[in-house]
């Protein structure tokens, strides 16, 4: 099994997760990685993932494990 996160009670990967966060296709996504923020929505954990969204960006991303809370560093 890679490297594999429950979110929102699915198994998802670097890949899968980065483009939850992005609503679309991503090209590439490096490790989850877990953080020690909290959810501002549900209190809930945060991880956050960097991926390349197209050739020439790259974002990190986070994501509540619990509730569709997200947000990117080029907000
Ligand atoms: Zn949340």
């Amino acid at each position: 099994m890679p490297d594999t996160r429950v979110v929102q009670g699915r198994m998802v990967t670097p890949q899968h997760l980065a483009e939850l966060i992005e609503d679309g296709d991503v090209m590439e996504a490096e490790a989850i990685e877990d953080t020690d923020r909290e959810c501002p929505n549900c209190g809930g954990d945060v991880l956050e993932v960097g991926y390349m969204p197209s050739i020439t960006e790259y974002v990190v991303g986070r994501k509540c494990q619990e509730c569709d809370w997200s947000e990117t560093d080029r907000d």
